[in-house]
């Protein structure tokens, strides 16, 4: 057994952090204040092979697999969470095309974005149906040698800045709900498309989130990834390998939490003494680096065996889960340590706490993830 980060493990973090702070931390306080996307720090971050990286070198990523992608996305939200994002998910739907696509897609799709020149989106989410994801309505239907797509999509990644979406359509009506769906990759100038930019976000506001519509949308069944009726379980599968990515998010940010923290538990005194000297202050500082020690390690292990073809799932729903739960709590204890000032927009505490709520939400929320877990318990 070995612990240990390979040396390209290593200088991949080391690389990631440089970059966070270079080109991200002068600008993460205004991008979110005015709900800012940054395009430029997507391009020079594909540059750097930061876009996409998990994607194997043939097709334009970087090969560093997933670990190296969790690393990645862990270092640049330890810097911050929405433009790390606008890097790390501008191949969100990649998943999709990589796992189940054809070579053809492959080639035409994953290059592109992982260069830096094209943004995906992954389409799912339903005005009306979210957790339920057998509860998706847009539909597919076929016309001669197209799809001709009909409905909502909401709260989308990217939604209105994207080059193209995978989306979640029931093509197979008449197959019995899970059988019915596929997974349909769509351009985003299609005629027909009506997307809408989401504003008003609680966190991850320099992030792009969007409404999308889709009205007699016309793709060529080609665009079909996968197999016909298999969209659900694809999507099964997606969320496997996209969880871990968002368990790197949490990671980021609560190591963000903890290191701030300490740095100004020592530098502010109460009663003639810094906070840090006081055992409740200490206390507070404890259960977030366990906390945070006890996230990364699962969540590497939960990688690593993605990375070595025995990916465990079970461990995936867990580790983010737990890195919900552990974000929002660092979140909310950097914000005590802090005091007053920590309720303040001149302070990261305070936009970190409001960022870190969303992973307990998207990409599953909790409940969702203790469903997985629990049926899985449940099957022993
Ligand atoms: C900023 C942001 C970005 C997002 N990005 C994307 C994206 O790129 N692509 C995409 O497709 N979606 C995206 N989403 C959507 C996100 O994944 C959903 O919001 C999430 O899955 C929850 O779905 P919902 O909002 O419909 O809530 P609901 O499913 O309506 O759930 C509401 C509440 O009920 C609970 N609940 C539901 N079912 C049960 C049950 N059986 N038992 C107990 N409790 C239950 C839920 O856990 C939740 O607490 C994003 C959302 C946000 C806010």
């Amino acid at each position: 057994m070995n612990f240990d980060l390979t040396e390209e493990h290593k200088m991949l973090k080391e690389m990631a952090y440089k970059f966070a702070q270079a080109e991200i931390a002068p600008i993460a306080y205004d991008c979110d204040k005015e709900e800012k996307y940054t395009p430029e720090v997507r391009k020079k971050a594909a540059e750097n092979g930061l876009v996409g990286a998990w994607i194997p070198e043939e097709y334009g990523g970087a090969g560093v697999g997933i670990l190296g992608n969790t690393i990645i996305t862990e270092e640049l939200s330890r810097v911050d969470m929405g433009i790390g994002l606008n890097i790390v998910a501008a191949s969100f739907g990649c998943e999709a095309i990589y796992f189940f696509g054809s070579e053809e897609q492959k080639k035409k799709y994953l290059t592109p974005v992982c260069r830096g020149e094209w943004v995906a989106a992954g389409a799912f989410t339903e005005p009306n149906a979210g957790t339920d994801v057998s509860g998706y309505r847009t539909r597919a239907a076929k016309d001669g040698k197209d799809f001709v797509i009909n409905g909502n999509k909401m709260f989308i990644t990217n939604g209105s800045v994207c080059d193209f979406m995978v989306a979640q359509c029931i093509s197979l009506p008449d197959q019995k709900r899970h059988a019915s769906f596929s997974q349909i990759i769509v351009p985003a100038d299609a005629k027909g498309i009506i997307r809408n930019k989401l504003h008003g976000k609680m966190g991850i506001r320099s992030s792009d989130t969007a409404e999308i519509t889709f009205e007699d949308v016309r793709v060529p069944q080609e665009n079909l990834v996968g197999k016909e009726g298999r969209g659900f379980y694809q999507l099964m599968h997606f969320f496997d390998i996209t969880r871990i990515m968002v368990s790197g998010q949490a990671i980021g940010l609560s190591q963000a939490c903890l290191d701030t923290a300490i740095k100004y538990s020592k530098e502010r005194t109460a009663f003639g003494a810094p906070l840090g000297s006081y055992q409740l202050t200490m206390a507070k500082l404890t259960d977030m680096a366990i906390r945070v020690e006890a996230l990364r390690t699962l969540v590497y292990k939960a990688a690593w065996l993605v990375d070595a073809k025995k990916p465990d799932y079970t461990l995936a729903a867990m580790g983010k889960y737990l890195g919900g739960q552990t974000a929002v709590f660092c979140a909310n204890a950097a914000v005590e340590i802090h005091g007053g000032y920590g309720y303040m927009d001149e302070y990261a505490v305070q936009k970190w706490y409001r960022d870190a709520k969303i992973l307990e939400l998207y990409e599953g929320t909790k409940e969702a993830e203790i469903m997985t877990i629990g049926r899985v318990l449940q099957s022993k």
